[in-house]
């Protein structure tokens, strides 16, 4: 067991930190976005809210949003000013982000 204080921890870069993450898939989609609903948003802020980088604009003004590796922040959902656009839910048992320090 280690013995590091959380003061102690030795400063790690968000991106380091990010790349110790680990993703275990589940088949089925956690969280889920409604195409139709996007094309009448006028903000997009989940693009630049999801620090995971998964929304990417469509040229037909859609979204195009993959959950494989989600950080689980729930930003997306929260910053989403269209009702209903994203169904959003932890992942199944076993499944989805783990975070380590190494
Ligand atoms: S903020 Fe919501 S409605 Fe707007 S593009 Fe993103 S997911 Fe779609
Ligand atoms: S929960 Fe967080 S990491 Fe996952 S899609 Fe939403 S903003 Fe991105």
């Amino acid at each position: 067991m280690s013995s590091w204080t959380q003061s102690e921890l030795p400063a790690l870069a968000f991106e380091d930190r990010m790349a110790t993450a680990e993703f275990r898939v589940a088949p089925e989609a956690h969280i889920v976005v409604d195409g139709d609903g996007c094309r009448g948003c006028s903000t997009k802020a989940c693009i630049t809210a999801c620090p995971a980088g998964l929304f990417v604009p469509t040229s037909d003004g859609g979204i195009l949003f993959s959950y494989e590796q989600c950080f689980e922040c729930g930003t997306c959902y929260l910053v989403c000013n269209e009702g209903g656009a994203i169904t959003w839910r932890y992942p199944e048992g076993g499944a989805g982000v783990v975070y380590r320090r190494s």
